[in-house]
This record gives C-alpha cells, sequence and structure tokens, in this order.
C-alpha cells in the first residue's frame, strides 16, 4: 500500500494552483461582482484540460482517471469553490454519463467541447415534489410526436440551466411507471423554444454561478437526443450520481482544507491575553479534531477514486465517501466559525463564503439521511450498494 502521490499526480495539483490563482479567483471576483457567468475562464480551464481527466484522447480528455479528478476537485473547490461546480457539469454527471451511454454520434458532437468548456452543461433531476425520490416525485413528461419528443413540466435547483448550452434532462416517457418510465434527453436549451430557467436566489450562494427554477412548455427535443432506451433514464441518472459523488466528496474536503487553512492562519495571528489564541487549548482541539477529519476524508475520496480506476462497482464506497466528507466539511465550517469569532461573519473573511457552499454541497448528490440509509443497508446486508455493475466505457 502506498500513500504517496506520484510525481505526475504532484505536478497536476501544481498545474491545478496556477490556473486557479492566475485565472479563477480573478476571474470570480469580477464574475461576483458584476453577477454574470465566467464563461472565459470556464473554457480557459477547460482548454488547459481541468475538466478532462476522466475521459480518453480520443475525445479531448487526458486519461489520468478518476483518482486524479478527485484530487483537481479538491484543489479546484479549495482555491475558488464556484469553479467546482464546474467539476460536475463540466467534467463528471453531464458528458461522462454522455460519454458511457451514449452513440457514437452523441459523444463526438457533445464531450469535447463540454470537457473544454467551449459548451455549458447541465444535469437536471431534481423536481419540486422532492430531490431524495427522483424517480417517485418525477412529474416532467415526454411524449413521442412523430420524430421528436415533447416535454411539459418543471425541475427545481438546476446549475447552469440559465447558461446552459447541452445538458442533461431527465423525464417520463410512461407516467404510469415508476422508475422504469424515466428516460433521459439531451437538451440544447439556447435553441428550443418553450424552455425558461429562472434563477433561486439564495443567500450565502454565488450570484454568478447560479441554480434556476426551470420550465418546460411544449420544448420539441428532437429523437436522436434521446440518451439510452426508452425507460433506462432512471439507471442512468443514478450511475451519473455515483460519480457526481466523487467530484461533489472531493469538493467538500476541499472546503473542508480551506477552512482548516483559513482558520489555522487565524490562530496564529489573534492575539488576545498577550497570546495568539493557537495557543489555547480549546482552539487546539477544534483544530486537532478538523485535521484529522480532513485527513479521513481525504482517504475515503482516495479509496473511491482507486475503485473506480480498477472499474469496479463503487457505490459502497461512494456513499461513505460522500456522507463522512459532509460531516468532515460541516465539522470544519463550525469549527472556522467559532476560531474567527465575530469576524466569521464579514464579508472580508471566507468563513461564511465556504459555509454557503458546504451546506449546498451536503445537499447535492444525495442529503446525508440518504447516504446513510445507503450505507446502513449496505452494513446490515439487506441490499448490497455495489450490486450493480458499473457502465464505464474506456476508449471510443
Ligand atoms: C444550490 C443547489 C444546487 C443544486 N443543483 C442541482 C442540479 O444541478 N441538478 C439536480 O438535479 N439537482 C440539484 N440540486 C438538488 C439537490 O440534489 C436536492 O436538493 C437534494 O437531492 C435534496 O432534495 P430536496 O432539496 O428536494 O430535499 P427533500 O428530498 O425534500 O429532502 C428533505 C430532507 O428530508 C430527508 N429525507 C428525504 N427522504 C428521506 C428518507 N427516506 N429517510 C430519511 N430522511 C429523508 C433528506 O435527507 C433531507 O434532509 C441542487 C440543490 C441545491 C441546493
Amino acid at each position: 500500500m502506498d500513500f504517496t502521490l506520484s510525481p505526475d499526480f504532484v505536478a497536476t495539483r501544481e498545474a491545478v494552483e496556477r490556473l486557479m490563482v492566475e485565472v479563477a479567483q480573478p476571474a470570480a471576483k469580477i464574475a461576483e461582482r458584476e453577477g454574470r457567468f465566467p464563461r472565459e475562464a470556464v473554457a480557459r480551464l477547460g482548454e488547459a484540460g481541468v475538466f478532462g481527466a476522466a475521459f480518453p484522447e480520443s475525445v479531448g480528455g487526458s486519461a489520468q482517471g478518476f483518482q486524479a479528478v478527485g484530487l483537481i476537485s479538491e484543489t479546484v473547490s479549495r482555491l475558488e469553490p464556484g469553479f467546482g461546480y464546474c467539476m460536475n457539469l463540466q467534467g463528471m454527471t453531464c458528458p461522462l454519463t454522455i460519454f458511457n451511454w451514449g452513440r457514437e454520434d452523441q459523444i463526438r458532437r457533445f464531450v469535447p467541447d463540454l470537457i473544454r468548456g467551449r459548451r455549458i452543461g447541465m444535469f437536471a433531476l431534481t423536481e419540486p415534489g422532492g430531490g431524495s425520490d427522483p424517480a417517485g416525485n418525477m412529474r416532467t413528461t415526454a411524449k413521442k410526436r412523430g420524430d421528436r419528443y415533447v416535454l411539459n413540466g418543471s425541475k427545481m435547483f438546476i446549475t447552469f440551466s440559465d447558461e446552459c448550452d447541452a445538458g442533461l434532462l431527465f423525464a417520463k416517457t410512461d407516467p404510469s411507471l415508476g422508475a422504469g418510465g424515466v428516460t433521459a434527453f439531451i437538451l440544447e436549451p439556447k435553441t428550443m423554444k418553450g424552455y425558461r430557467a429562472d434563477p433561486i436566489s439564495m443567500s450565502g450562494l454565488s450570484r454568478a454561478f447560479r441554480s434556476c427554477a426551470v420550465f418546460l412548455d411544449d420544448v420539441e427535443v428532437p429523437e436522436e437526443n434521446r440518451l439510452g432506451e426508452e425507460g433506462e433514464g432512471f439507471k442512468i441518472s443514478m450511475t451519473a450520481l455515483e460519480y457526481g459523488r466523487l467530484t461533489v466528496s472531493a469538493r467538500l474536503l476541499g472546503l473542508a482544507q480551506a477552512c482548516l487553512d483559513a482558520a489555522s492562519a487565524y490562530a496564529r495571528e489573534r492575539v488576545i491575553r498577550g497570546q495568539p489564541i493557537g495557543r489555547t487549548q480549546s482552539v487546539q482541539q477544534l483544530i486537532a479534531d478538523t485535521t484529522v477529519n480532513v485527513e479521513a476524508a481525504r482517504l475515503l475520496v482516495r479509496r473511491l477514486g482507486w475503485t473506480m480506476d480498477k472499474g469496479e462497482a463503487a457505490g459502497r464506497e461512494a456513499a461513505q465517501a460522500k456522507y463522512f466528507a459532509s460531516f468532515a466539511a460541516r465539522h470544519a465550517a463550525d469549527a472556522a466559525a467559532e476560531i474567527f469569532g465575530g469576524y466569521a461573519l464579514a464579508d472580508e473573511y471566507p468563513v461564511r463564503k465556504f459555509t454557503g457552499y458546504i451546506d449546498m454541497l451536503n445537499m447535492g448528490e444525495g442529503a446525508p439521511a440518504v447516504q446513510r440509509t445507503l450505507i446502513a443497508e449496505d452494513t446490515l446486508g439487506y441490499k448490497d450498494a455495489n450490486r450493480h455493475a458499473p457502465r464505464r466505457r474506456t476508449s471510443l
């Protein structure tokens, strides 16, 4: 067993750190001030290969694999968490699902542009009726009319849906069925009439990287944009969430590390009663607990990437990594808030910003209660969390 990062991985992490400092951080500042999505910066990161680690070179990826995806996602989120959304939507849930389930023409048409950041993706599953049971609560319908489907309904909290050029959306082709009635579609909202995305105002989250309510009013989608077969959509969405749990866990880990870094620096600088607060026992206990949680979360995230790189089912590893990274990040945010005192609330310091992103990621790709159920049912022997063979294409 070897826990050291390979020289290649160290070089990748350093390259991503440089891009975050030189491209992403200045772009995020301007984007936030202007409330404008930083398209140019997303494209620059895409061109530099930040979103392509899970893809072969034949579609523009770097073929570094899932451990690299985890490391890059952690680094991006630690240094500029808004761009962390792109790790999912430009690098995993949207393009990887098209790559693994799509026909060759669909892959060639959509995947290279998504991972290069030239087109913006989305993954539209959640509906107003509740995200924890997406198939049971799905009311959006797709009715076949000639060589097209006509979509009606609404989605909730869909990130990048107001910027999306090509993204995934799930709808029921047979509303009389539950999971078996769901079908996946590749939507191209900019050229499809009847599509509307209204940003949801969420305090503590970005004005530039937005999540929206989506309304579909007789949106016509050509049959060639159906992903997989009719009725396969739920299975497709569940494999996508497993890929997404890698990036979401790694993003939570990056944020936990960012909280720890900020809190440690502040504890060393802040002098009360003649000594830095880092010298007090209560602050040291917070720092110690956070350090161990961060390291444990990192090991679970690495194990998840490693299992996925072996081509094995990773539902168990994904649920455990997501659940624990969520816990570690929330703990790190609470500890940072305590160490910063009143300054945790000041916009000049990053604690509130980190906390907003952590709260969001805590719910994304399955809330903690959902992960706990998966983990407990697996441990108790009721339902093997790794019962589904993974759907992964390795070349094209
Ligand atoms: C900022 C943001 C961005 C998002 N981006 C996207 C996106 O791009 N695409 C997308 O499809 N979705 C997105 N989501 C939606 C996200 O995945 C959902 O919020 C999440 O799945 C939870 O769904 P819900 O909010 O409807 O909560 P609900 O499903 O209503 O759950 C509420 C609470 O009840 C608990 N609960 C539910 N069922 C059970 C159970 N069986 N046992 C115990 N407890 C239970 C949950 O754990 C949760 O704590 C986003 C959400 C946010 C906040």
